[in-house]
């Protein structure tokens, strides 16, 4: 028997575990790990709680979860319950599938006041993340302004700018909707330091800007390149920049009549935060682009901003006893090779890029690759081993069972017009499982 454990419950995970059932299907058992006491990472929470359709991906996973040679530890983290050490004596490989949950910073004078937020926090705040739960961020002023021109940035100012009827059929969490709906923000910035052919938005996410209820988005015509030059661009690029087209021709007077106005700020290089305790203003620096690279042009302004949330990127934890590229920000790995018997999969191994199934091919791939590193398994524990590790530290480990009582639980407290209602506290999640009755 072949024991394989995965440490991350996201899609890399679970295309990993997938792809090893397919491999060697009753000849392999599998352990995937997760520090929380729920599956699926990202796609609970950093996918948008208005994005349903694409958290039905979870269904694939859960075929995978049910199969008699995968289990589910959650409530587990590796690097404290566990350490990868331990791992790697009690199986095969031990594939590291962690994702990158912690912001990139920002590294701007200024950074660290209040109302300052990085993505992680803030798309975890509305999606229950329990880390984040308790962020509150404060919306009673006039001004957010977001920082970055990719599909985060444009769920970070959709979510700000929709109404609470807009969120039906959603699952944001309660603390979030109710936050929301009280909201005062009227003008939602979105700065990106380089222009309109150089942005990483997709049609469909910035579509959904041009029909919300209550906010109209606006591009300064100015900072359109010549319409001809978008002959140039793939596809997807050419029909994003076709709706930045169309976002320029909403006329300024309807400004007034809207209660909020979402703005592009192409060409603007953020320089620092501007305020005392809280975030009053941001400076920002013009830019052109050169060979596709913002160069500032020493013209400076400030724009006033009440709430800034910066969507520019994010970084791997490390994990004690793994090498670690700081510049990077992941694990140091060759192709998904960290150590023998060590490797690493999706966000974790690539960084933060791609779509959900970009980690598919990422997940068979490091399969493949243990494949041909290891013959035939060593007589190794695998998780009998981990079990009896866990009894002796009395870790408290969620099993898929326990997930899917703790998914009836929030399926059942869900508002009418919601999936389910999240439970965003460690401790409920446990309760919910059915521990400690
Ligand atoms: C805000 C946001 C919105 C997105 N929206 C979309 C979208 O609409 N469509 C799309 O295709 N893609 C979207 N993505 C990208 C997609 O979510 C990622 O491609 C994908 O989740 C990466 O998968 P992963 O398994 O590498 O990491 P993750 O999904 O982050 O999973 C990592 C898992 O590892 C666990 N973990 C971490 N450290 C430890 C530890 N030490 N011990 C145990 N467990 C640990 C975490 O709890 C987590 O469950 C979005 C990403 C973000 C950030």
């Amino acid at each position: 028997m072949r024991h394989i454990a995965i440490v991350g419950s996201g899609p890399a995970g679970y295309y990993t575990a997938e792809a090893a059932q397919k491999l060697w299907g009753a000849d392999v058992e599998i352990d995937i790990f997760d520090m929380l006491p729920v599956p699926y990472g990202l796609i609970r929470f950093g996918v948008a709680p208005d994005h349903q359709s694409i958290k039905g991906v979870t269904r694939r996973y859960e075929q995978t979860a049910l199969a008699d040679n995968v289990r589910f530890i959650g409530n587990v983290k590796v690097g404290s319950d566990v350490s990868v050490a331990e791992l790697r004596d009690l199986y095969d490989a031990v594939v590291l599938a962690t994702g990158a949950p912690r912001d990139r910073p920002l590294g701007l004078p200024g950074d660290h006041l209040g109302n300052v937020h990085g993505s992680a926090a803030f798309v975890g705040w509305y999606n229950g993340h329990p880390e984040f739960a308790a962020l509150d961020p404060d919306l009673s002023g006039k001004t957010a302004v977001v920082i970055g021109m990719g599909n985060v940035a444009l769920d970070v100012a959709r979510i700000l700018a929709k109404s609470r009827e807009e969120f039906a059929g959603s699952d944001i969490v309660a603390h979030a909707l109710d936050r929301l709906a009280e909201s005062r923000i009227g003008r939602i910035v979105i700065l990106g330091r380089r222009g309109p052919h150089q942005i990483m938005m997709t049609p469909k996410e910035l579509g959904e800007l041009g029909h919300l209820q209550r906010a109209v988005a606006h591009v300064d015509p100015a900072d359109l390149p010549d319409e001809g030059d978008d002959a140039l661009l793939e596809p997807g690029l050419r029909k994003s920049v076709a709706l930045l087209r169309g976002f320029a021709n909403n006329a300024k007077a309807t400004r007034r009549d809207v209660p909020i106005n979402v703005d592009f700020d192409f060409f603007a290089s953020p320089r620092g935060l501007i305020g005392e305790g809280r975030v009053k203003a941001i400076a920002v620096e013009r830019t052109r682009v050169e060979a596709g690279r913002a160069i500032g042009t020493g013209q400076f302004y400030e724009i006033p901003a009440d709430l800034v949330i910066s969507c520019i990127g994010y970084q791997t934890s490390p994990i004690a006893g793994v090498p670690f590229d700081e510049r990077a920000g992941r694990f140091a790995n060759d192709e998904g090779r960290i150590l023998p018997g060590l490797y690493c999969v999706g966000w974790a191994r690539r960084g933060p890029s791609g779509t959900i199934g970009t980690n598919r091919p990422d997940g068979f791939g490091v399969v493949e690759m243990i494949a041909a590193d290891q013959g035939a398994p060593a007589e190794k524990p695998g998780g009998k081993g981990f079990d009896a590790l866990a009894a002796s530290r009395k870790l408290d480990v969620v099993t898929f069972a326990d997930w899917k009582r703790i998914e009836e639980a929030e399926e059942t407290r869900a508002r009418d017009d919601a999936p389910r209602e999240k439970f965003v506290a460690v401790d409920e999640m446990i309760r919910a499982s059915g521990h400690g009755d």
